[in-house]
């Protein structure tokens, strides 16, 4: 009988899911709601003379109905349009509740697109890396109160109907456009960021704002552990300060709690676009000071005038993971060091460590002494790739970097992948 690990989890990322993702239907301003906590993402509900307009309807066709009916407890009046603020699936797949068997406009960025890698099928691509990593970003099949959140939403949401009530938009914009939300001014925002097809959504006469996910609660999510292609840092910073400059009252994010009062709207605003500027300073200066990108990402932290702000907590993005992926997205894979250019295999590099410790039997007495739990992990691979059974040591050590990690998707990893390990040799 396999032992459970035991639920322990790190305090911050709790309360985060407690506090920003608690169940509720928030009222902006007169006419315009929000939906916290019924899905990966939330939903936001515009009421116009005769119609609403629902913005992004969440990543399965259960939480949208779920989402309805808390819509429908203010307004019963019928879904006229839907807008997209950008084409990630937890945001486009919940649409056919929304319209109702209705042909209505569905509105998006003409570069609608999603920044997923592999969406061709027949193109050569690693569809199934991609599939693996983000079931274990989002620790899909942990039991539930292991998976105690997704950084971006709640751990524990419906998962009936996942991705199935996609509508493709119909209607593209190309430009920042005024348009009529029956009878509510509206203006689309080209405002590229976590993916380059975000379209943010101001109300000027309230001045609510739905930035999509250029902005939530969480330090922004500059790479995703699943696997992105590079995501534009500059353009999401520039896109940050274009919405600051709008003044809002009223932030109503992507995901998380929105944010009320214009001086704390541009405050969280202000501040993450100062967090996406001083990752990108700190790998340049790094790279061209010589520095290794491990040297770079183990020194990334912000600094003390922001670092202290609750929204940059790393529940779902991290800043060493967004210092690798600077280095990547900007000078490549190669770090500068010509030691890099040439290739070890896995099994060479431990066979030379083996060798050079006195044998397996001596990799297996550091890894079990360290205190070190990232060293004891990279000394457990060069054993796996000798042959030796280190799943269980690894599984072990992630299982204790899980306990204390404040990042979602890395918890969410390490859990996944330290059951994957313990059940070696079951067939996936
Ligand atoms: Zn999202």
């Amino acid at each position: 009988m396999e032992k459970e690990h035991p639920i322990l989890a790190n305090q911050a990322l709790l309360h985060h899911n407690e506090t920003q993702f608690a169940k509720s239907l928030v009222k902006l301003c007169p006419g315009v709601w929000t939906a916290v906590g019924f899905a990966a993402s939330t939903q936001h509900m515009i009421e116009g003379e005769n119609t609403v307009t629902v913005i992004d309807t969440s990543e399965s066709t259960k939480a949208a109905e779920n989402v309805l009916a808390e819509f429908r407890q203010v307004s019963s009046k019928p879904v006229g349009r839907i807008i997209y603020t950008h084409s990630h699936r937890d945001h486009i797949s919940g649409a056919s509740v929304f319209s109702e068997g209705r042909e209505i406009p569905v509105l998006a960025s003409a570069g609608f697109k999603s920044d997923l890698i592999g969406q061709d099928e027949n193109a050569i691509a690693p569809h199934k890396a991609l599939g693996r990593r983000t079931q274990a970003q989002f620790g899909i099949g942990l039991a539930p109160d292991q998976r105690v959140s997704l950084g971006c939403g709640p751990g524990d949401r419906p998962m009936e109907g996942m991705g199935a009530g996609h509508i493709p938009p119909n209607r593209l914009f190309d430009r920042d456009t005024e348009i009529d939300l029956d009878g509510i001014r509206a203006r689309l925002i080209m405002a590229p960021g976590e993916t380059a097809d975000h379209m943010a959504v101001w109300l000027p006469d309230s001045q609510v704002l739905f930035p999509g996910d250029n902005w939530y609660h969480a330090f922004p999510n500059l790479y995703a552990i699943r696997g992105t292609p590079y995501r534009d840092f500059a353009a999401w910073a520039d896109s940050l300060s274009l919405l600051e400059g709008l003044g809002a009252s009223v932030l109503a994010p992507g995901h998380t709690m929105p944010v009320f009062g214009a001086d704390s709207v541009r405050e969280v605003l202000v501040t993450t676009r100062a967090a996406i500027l001083h990752v990108m300073r700190h790998t340049a200066d790094g790279m061209d000071a010589g520095l290794s990108v491990d040297d770079i990402a183990a020194t990334v932290a912000l600094p003390d005038s922001i670092a202290d702000r609750p929204w940059l907590g790393e529940f779902y993005g991290k800043a060493s993971w967004s210092a690798r992926a600077f280095a990547a997205g900007t000078l490549g894979w190669y770090d500068g060091n010509p030691t890099h250019l040439g290739t070890l295999s896995t099994v060479a590099r431990a066979r030379h460590l083996a060798h050079l410790a006195g044998g397996s039997d001596a990799l297996w007495r550091a890894a079990e002494t360290t205190d070190d739990l990232q060293w004891r992990l990279e000394i457990c691979d060069h054993l796996i790739a000798l042959g030796e059974p280190a799943e269980r040591m690894k599984a072990e050590a992630m299982e204790r970097l899980a306990d204390a990690e404040v990042n979602a998707t890395a918890r969410n990893t390490y859990l996944w992948d330290a059951a994957r390990l313990k059940r070696k040799g079951i067939p996936e």
